[in-house]
């Protein structure tokens, strides 16, 4: 039997109130005072994972070492954590249904029904338990998506219930995130909804031990102790939950109102330490005073909606904080570019990230983007489909390939320099089968690369079909783009640069992915770092 706790994360009245940044929060509060703490996702759609997923739909698809294509929720579990979450970490209807039913055809329910209860919640259960009885962690958070009311929820909340009345009495614990909006009008705070929301929780069966509130102003003593009648908590169970000006805000916030010594004390934890936040801190010290202001265009097709780029987005803000640097992103969208706007849009900026993606949506102009920060000696890092732009790109203007394409986009090109990778020739589903997760990857000594990283060995996470077509390797290396990382096991080229340029990197994995705020990613820190060189140069 497992010995440790778990700590349930509900949410109410409306989605997007930052579970995901609570529970994060919380986990590095309690890692602070020195227990280990995991977080899983339960993501209540049928899809067995988002892979296969539009970003417009649910946003970027964060990818563990393990190959697991999962919620960017997990994401913003590793950045506060610093600790590698994996395919238990995030788990969906889809994914336990389709066990279930993978085993009813094995024969595994012979001769019985079966039911979304008991079948389905033993699946969830076991799914709560597998992180708990790994032995690895004193406490288990797990947050339940979407909202409570939702129709699709239910099977979770039914199961959480199950579990809490199987455990101890103090070894599961229920918090519920809720809304108390500001209603202009009648200038007053409004509890209302959270009260509804709490009851809609009861009415499964499972009733808060706490409430988180979102909030856009204080809650004064007499909201908190309404909330507390109402909701049935204590009142010092009321945390206020105000907006934040960074997410790497929300741990100090929920510290200076006591989250986890409530959790502690509600789960019968003795205290191990107290909260050793030094080096979080440093990082907010260094975030909130930057010494100097850069712009980088980020180039890509989904730049309307910044959640497709989340965990480049934030390796920016821990690699701009490692330079004492402010960096302003400028989401500039590939199918605008062409070569007659790309000096207007491209022309100010410090440094040129183009963007990962699939298909041939504004491929073209993700294209010229490269050209122009390889002519013109701008900081450019292309990562995965900006790392095949950037071969491409060789190709046609220096190779004289005028032809090249990758074949994902051209199946007719005479020269696919991005070629299908062999491995994925005999893929015919969509799901869970590109090239995923951690692979090694060796550094040639004397390059960019291997001075970013400062060693030869690294491992890196990947998400993808194509990759360089190492027909063409020599061409590439006597013009002067070369491989500086190539994977030991099967020669793949994992990262690109060109000697004649001050900055310019493209790597087929994402190293987004393993930008944490203890671990800045060092090709985002030197890129930044390449940026800020590129200004000073600029302005003498
Ligand atoms: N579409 C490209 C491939 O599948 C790149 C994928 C990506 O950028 N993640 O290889």
């Amino acid at each position: 039997m497992s010995s440790a706790k778990y700590i349930f994360v509900t949410g109410g009245v409306t989605s997007s109130l930052g579970k995901g940044i609570i529970s994060a929060s919380l986990a590095k509060l309690l890692q602070a005072r020195g227990f280990s703490v995991t977080i899983q996702k339960f993501d209540p759609y049928l899809n067995i994972d988002p892979g296969t997923l539009n970003p417009y739909e649910h946003g970027e698809c964060y990818v563990t070492d393990d190959g697991a294509e999962t919620d960017l929720d997990l994401g913003h579990y590793e950045r506060f954590l610093n600790t590698p979450t994996s395919q238990s970490n995030n788990v969906t209807t889809g994914r336990i249904y389709n066990t279930v039913i993978t085993r009813e055809r094995q024969g595994a329910f012979l001769g019985k029904t079966v039911q979304v209860v008991p079948h389905i919640t033993d699946e969830i259960k076991r799914n709560i338990k597998i992180l708990g009885e790994s032995g690895k962690y004193d406490i288990v958070i797990t947050e339940i998506g979407g909202c409570v009311g939702d129709i699709e929820s239910l099977p979770f909340l039914e199961a959480v219930r199950q579990f809490r009345w199987e455990m101890g009495p103090n070894d599961t614990l229920v918090i519920h995130l809720t809304l108390v909006p500001f209603l202009n009008a009648a200038k007053e705070l409004k509890t209302k909804p959270t009260q509804h929301s709490v009851k809609l929780l009861s009415e499964t069966g499972i009733h808060p031990d706490i409430l988180v509130c979102r909030t856009e102003y204080p809650l004064p003593a007499d909201i908190r102790k309404k909330v507390a009648l109402f909701c049935n908590v204590n009142v010092n169970s009321v945390i206020e939950a105000m907006d934040a000006d960074t997410i790497y805000d929300v741990p100090l916030l929920m510290k200076k109102e006591k989250l986890d010594e409530r959790v502690l004390s509600k789960l019968k934890l003795s205290n191990k330490q107290e909260p050793d936040l030094e080096s979080w801190k440093a990082f907010l010290g260094r975030l909130k005073n930057p010494t100097s202001y850069i712009n980088i265009a980020l180039v890509g097709k989904y730049v309307e909606l910044p959640d497709a780029y989340k965990s480049i987005n934030e390796a920016f803000i821990h690699a701009g904080a490692e330079n004492e640097s402010k960096v302003k992103i400028h989401w500039i969208s590939s199918e605008k570019i062409s070569t007659d706007t790309v000096a207007n849009l491209l022309g100010s900026v410090d440094g040129i990230l183009v963007a990962p993606g699939f298909g041939e949506r504004g491929l073209e102009g993700k294209i010229v983007a490269v050209q122009y920060a390889r002519e013109n000696k701008i900081p450019f890092f292309g990562i995965c489909l900006g790392m095949q732009c950037a071969v491409i790109e060789f190709a046609r203007n220096v190779l004289k390939l005028k032809e090249a394409n990758s074949y994902e986009m051209n199946k007719e090109t005479p020269h696919p320099v991005i070629d299908m990778m062999e491995e994925q020739k005999k893929v015919t589903m969509k799901g869970g089968t590109m090239r995923l997760g951690a692979y090694p990857c060796e550094l040639q000594k004397g390059t960019k690369a291997y001075s970013i990283y400062g060693k030869s060995k690294i491992m890196e996470r990947h998400r993808h079909r194509y990759e360089f077509n190492n027909k063409y390797i020599k061409q590439y290396e006597k013009e002067g783009m070369i491989a500086s990382g190539v994977n030991p096991d099967t020669n793949l080229v994992e990262m690109i640069e060109i000697k004649d340029h001050p900055f310019f990197i493209g790597s087929q994995f994402h190293p987004e992915l393993k930008s944490t705020v203890q671990n800045p990613h060092p090709i985002f820190v030197k890129f930044i770092k390449a940026a800020i060189d590129y200004s000073i140069g600029k302005q003498k």
